[in-house]
């Protein structure tokens, strides 16, 4: 055989389809590959014109070919045909048609069977898509969707050992993690310098894990694959919230180290744009003991509920202080469903308008023994809930704090309180009260605008400033920096600020004269035993003594018998507060008691 014959016989046999046509696609020659391939699309059972078989499936080729006005060149390059649907099953899918112009008159087409190809590229953006899709943009992290699917496995694969009585005694963890206060680094350094800590927060807890892991205790083959599923995972599952997931523990104890060691890891300060930036964390546990059923959690088998009881250990975590862990407990579910469902009601509250407000008289102590009913009120808000009556604050505070409403609940108090006081001014004239106290919690103190907000309702209402005093308690100011600057913004407006509930919380005198405040509050503990415990009084007379030396004003709240009123103004306590001079009024109980207070 010479040379040219070889040539042709390995043409004829190549596993590539081959087509010489003229310029008008008239077939000359084609291989018995290119006639398998083509067969199917002839709708004749011809395959005399090379265009005339492709018309239906890649007219464009015929349009390539006439548009073509090279000596010799390539027409077209690997174009993908899909044949959508055309021929026998296992018969071709996608052809792919490369066209050459040889000279003046030939025509040369390589066709060949693509559908394997396409399948695989398609597979692979299946799976790319499918990963961006579990895949935090930000960190990099595994996000929400793929921890769940993670953790589902795990349990599905718990349920399957449990039944097999295989590695009994060794279980899991979850750890939800959510940053104390990111909102507050978010508003003071910027979104993106935000982004940062979390990039660096994510780093801390990989590492972490990671050298957990080489420090042994776990299962032999434990690793960390946060898209595969292994031993160790770390997700980011929100905002500023992760989730560690760990197989193979043998005691709740080591989830608590863990949980330990991540929080120390996150405490050394975030180098962020330059500056160091302090992040504290709660860390809510989940431990998913074998001995004890599928979970402690009752999360048996699902792994959305087995992630709500972890995160709900974390707002235990939280709402006891931040910067800690907390093992979740059963009893922490249901205080969880209750919290919601007050969460629930009291947005119907405010959209319903039931809640109000009441005000409790403030009255001045003279040393000579008189009292002077128009010093001021402190306004106490109240829910008529439509069928559990009457809700104290304490039963609902808690919760807005948590929710966020207490934004709303506060501005409506705020509102409220200074019409009420403007009208009084009206109808009682010199005999209206001259100070208008309103509580104020800590994260409405948290809204950036909260200064102008202030300055705006006072603008609205004619409420002088000086009239207005808010009461903070002293674990909010004595908060941070940022806390701190609000503070002065507000007395900047002219506007007084008290400290409640002095006594209970963990300044001491010895602080007082760092924070911005007017006035102290004396706790009711101190006050209801004023007249009985030399202690107390001996605290009180303390605490007045410093006030006095700051020039601060002092008030004694809760004061219910005049053994109590008479012990605190011996300690020379220039305001007294308490059910000994009035429960707290609806306003228009209030004018009346002032005025009754003016006859007598
Ligand atoms: P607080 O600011 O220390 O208010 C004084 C509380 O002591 C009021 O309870 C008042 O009714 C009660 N009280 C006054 N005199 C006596 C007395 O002689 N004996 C006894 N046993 N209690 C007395 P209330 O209205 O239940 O409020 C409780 C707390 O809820 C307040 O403590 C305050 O911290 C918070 N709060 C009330 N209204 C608001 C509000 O509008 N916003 C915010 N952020 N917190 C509020
Ligand atoms: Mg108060
Ligand atoms: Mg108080």
């Amino acid at each position: 055989m010479d040379a040219y014959e070889a040539l042709v016989q390995f043409l004829y046999r190549a596993p590539i389809g081959l087509v010489q046509t003229d310029l008008a696609g008239t077939v000359d020659m084609l291989n018995p590959m290119a006639s398998n391939l083509l067969m199917p699309l002839a709708r004749d059972g011809a395959l005399d014109n090379l265009f005339a078989v492709l018309d239906a499936v890649a007219p464009q080729v015929r349009q390539m070919a006439g548009a073509f006005d090279e000596p010799s060149g390539v027409v077209c390059d690997a174009l993908r045909v899909p044949l959508d649907g055309q021929g026998a099953p296992g018969a071709p899918q996608v052809l792919s048609i490369s066209l050459m112009k040889l000279d003046a008159g030939r025509l040369m087409a390589a066709i060949s069977d693509a559908t394997f190809d396409a399948q695989r590229e398609q597979e692979t953006l299946r799976r790319r898509l499918r990963s961006a899709a579990r895949t935090d943009a930000l960190t990099r992290l595994p996000n929400r969707a793929a921890a769940r699917d993670q953790l589902q496995d795990l349990l599905d694969r718990r349920v399957g050992k449990e039944r097999g009585k295989g590695s009994a005694g060794e279980t899991f963890a979850l750890l939800f993690l959510n940053c104390d206060r990111f909102r507050q680094i978010n508003d003071t350094l910027g979104q993106s310098a935000g982004d940062r800590l979390l990039g660096s927060i994510s780093d801390r807890l990989l590492t972490a894990l990671a050298d957990r892991m080489r420090a042994g205790g776990l299962a032999p083959g434990a690793r960390i694959d946060p898209s595969a599923g292994g031993a160790g995972l770390v997700a980011r599952v929100g905002g500023d919230e992760f989730v560690v997931l760990l197989d193979g523990l043998r005691h709740p104890d080591e989830a608590e180290r863990l949980a330990v060691r991540l929080l120390d890891a996150l405490a050394r300060p975030h180098e962020v744009d330059g500056a160091q930036v302090a992040c504290r964390a709660s860390i809510g546990v989940l431990w998913g003991g074998a001995a004890e059923g599928v979970a402690a959690g009752d999360a048996a088998g699902d792994a959305d509920n087995a992630i709500r009881d972890a995160s709900i250990a974390m707002i235990e975590a939280k709402r006891t202080g931040g910067a800690r862990h907390v093992v979740f407990e059963r009893a922490m579910r249901e205080r969880a469903e209750r919290r919601a469902d007050i969460e629930a009601q009291l947005r119907l509250a405010l959209a319903e308008e039931q809640l109000f407000v009441v005000y409790q008289p403030v009255v001045g102590l003279n040393p000579d023994g008189g009292t002077d009913h128009s010093a001021g009120v402190e306004a106490l808000v109240r829910w008529q809930h439509p069928t559990r009556g009457l809700v104290p604050p304490f039963d609902f505070i808690g919760v807005a704090e948590e929710c966020g409403l207490i934004d709303q609940i506060g501005d409506f108090v705020l509102e409220r309180a200074c019409v009420d006081f403007m009208r009084w001014q009206a109808v009682l004239g010199p005999e209206a009260p001259r100070l208008m106290a309103v509580n104020l919690s800590r994260a409405q103190l948290a809204q950036p605008d909260w200064t102008a907000k202030v300055a705006a309702t006072l603008a609205r209402t004619g409420m002088p400033a000086a009239s207005l005093q808010l009461e903070v308690t002293e674990s909010l100011a004595a908060q941070d920096e940022q806390t701190q600057l609000r503070l002065h913004e507000l007395k900047a407006l002219g506007i007084k600020l008290a400290l409640d509930d002095f006594g209970t919380g963990y300044s001491s005198l010895s602080s007082l004269h760092l924070l911005p405040v007017d006035t102290v509050k004396i706790d009711r503990s101190f006050v209801c035993k004023a007249d009985t415990s030399h202690h107390h009084r001996v605290l009180i007379e303390a605490t007045v003594k410093v006030a006095q030396s700051l020039g601060m004003n002092t008030v004694a709240e809760g004061i219910e018998t005049v053994g109590q009123l008479d012990a605190v103004r011996d300690q020379h306590c220039a305001k007294g507060q308490g059910y000994f001079f009035s429960r707290p009024l609806v306003s228009d109980a209030l004018v009346a008691w002032i005025r009754k207070q003016r006859r007598a």
